[in-house]
Order: C-alpha cells, then sequence, then structure tokens
C-alpha cells in the first residue's frame, strides 16, 4: 500500500498584510532539507506575493477557500483557477469557520473540491464534530458523515488532503486526547476513498504537543493555525514532523 505523504499545512486565517512576509521569508531562511511538505495558506490577498517570497524553497502556497463555480458574475468570489494562477498549489476547504460562518454544507464543501481537483489544486477538506456532539458521544457519526458528504468522486491521495479538526480545539488551546485523536483518524483511514490520502490533526497545535500528536498512527502532519502565523512556532512543528 502507498504510504500518505506527510504535510504540515498552515493556516494564516484572516491575518496578515505584506509586511508579514517577514515571516515566510524566516521560514524559508530556517528551512533545511525537510523530506515532509510544507505549506502556507495567507489570505488571497497575500497569495501572489507569498508565492513569489517562498519560490525556489519547499515552502507552497494555498488558499483558504475557493467558489464553486468556475467562473462568471459571482461578486467577491475567487475561482480555483485564480488561486492556481495567482501560485497556489492547494486550497483549504470546508474550515468550521466557514461551515459556521457562511453556512457551508458538506454538499457545498464536495462541489469546490471538484473546481479545487479540475483547476489542479489538492483540496484540504475539513471535517470536524462541535464539542456539543462530542459530549453527546456522536463523534465518529459526524465526522464520517462530513466525510462521505464533502469529499467528491474521483478524490485521490494526489488531489486529496482530509483534515480532521474539532470545532472545540480551534483557537481554544484545548486539544483532545491522544486516544481521541487516534480513534478518529484510525475511523477515518479504514473509509477513504484512497487510503494513502493523507490526515491531518488540526485544532490547538503547538511546538509543545506536535511529537506527541505526530506519533500517533494515521496521523500524517497538522493543519496549523495560530502557531504558523510566527516562523519560530512552525518550523518547530515542521521539525516535529519531518523527524516522525
Ligand atoms: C485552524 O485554523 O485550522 C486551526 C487548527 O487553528 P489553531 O491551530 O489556532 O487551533
Amino acid at each position: 500500500m502507498t504510504k500518505a505523504c506527510k504535510l504540515a499545512a498552515g493556516n494564516w486565517k484572516m491575518n496578515g498584510l505584506r509586511a508579514d512576509l517577514d515571516e515566510a521569508h524566516a521560514l524559508v531562511s530556517g528551512l533545511g532539507q525537510v523530506s515532509c511538505g510544507v505549506l502556507l495558506c495567507p489570505p488571497a490577498t497575500l497569495i501572489s506575493a507569498m508565492a513569489e517570497a517562498v519560490a525556489g524553497s519547499a515552502v507552497m502556497v494555498g488558499g483558504q477557500d475557493c467558489a464553486a463555480r468556475v467562473s462568471g458574475a459571482h461578486t467577491g468570489d475567487i475561482s480555483a483557477q485564480m488561486l492556481a494562477d495567482s501560485g497556489a498549489r492547494y486550497v483549504i476547504l470546508g474550515h468550521s469557520e466557514r461551515r459556521a460562518d457562511h453556512g457551508e454544507s458538506s454538499a457545498l464543501v464536495a462541489q469546490k473540491a471538484r473546481a479545487a481537483h479540475q483547476a489542479g489544486l489538492v483540496a484540504i477538506i475539513c471535517l470536524g464534530e462541535t464539542e456539543a456532539e462530542r459530549d453527546g458521544g456522536q463523534t465518529l457519526a459526524v465526522v464520517l458523515e462530513q466525510l462521505a458528504g464533502s469529499v467528491p468522486e474521483g478524490a485521490t491521495s494526489a488531489n486529496t488532503v482530509i483534515a480532521y479538526e474539532p470545532v472545540w480545539a480551534i483557537g481554544t488551546g484545548r486539544t483532545p486526547t491522544l486516544a481521541q485523536i487516534a480513534e478518529v483518524h484510525d475511523a477515518l483511514r479504514a473509509n477513504l476513498p484512497d487510503a494513502a490520502i493523507s490526515l491531518l490533526y488540526g485544532g490547538s497545535v503547538k511546538p509543545a504537543n506536535a511529537a506527541e500528536i505526530f506519533a500517533i498512527d494515521n496521523v500524517d502532519g497538522a493543519l496549523v493555525g495560530g502557531a504558523s502565523l510566527k516562523a519560530s512556532d512552525f518550523s518547530a512543528i515542521i521539525a516535529a514532523l519531518d523527524v516522525t
């Protein structure tokens, strides 16, 4: 069986101005030889400039969302092809903040993933339960339903990554136990359309907890929010992944 690729992905969310590209420069200059993938997903306004800033390095650039449609009269939307044209190779889709703030359903996420694939982008599809769902014992049912509904036909390890991000762990400093992460990742692996699709964990990953999370079977890397904004923190997470 082909092994899943390791990936450290940073999600800058709605943070970052041109001056913050200094962090991307610092990441590049501190990065030695790495065998894992390294990705930064800045706001759309910085994709092109960041792609230039990291050109020639191992750092790749991605978007944080794309439209389901290819082009046309959709004011304010950005197509997958536009992201690719700006230098993006990946796009995060179905992040819980978009599911919550913009009412994105799994069916819409699947349409967006299809658009991403058509534009040659790798779709990072996010899934995760709320705290109430975890407390209600629904975690596996929720994430497996999101997986089935959000991953389009034709998804393979070459065009798709899955990120398990418990909603209650994002930006809170709280994380599931290692056993809870393992339980969800094992269930996801068993239900992937292609077993070699990379499975990232996301939710308050920091330099201090990265190594123990990466040691879990079926965790192939992380989707990192807050700790990806500082090159020093993100570099430490990348280093923890690169030795596992
Ligand atoms: C995220 O934005 O996907 C995320 C996991 O954020 P944080 O690492 O800050 O919890």
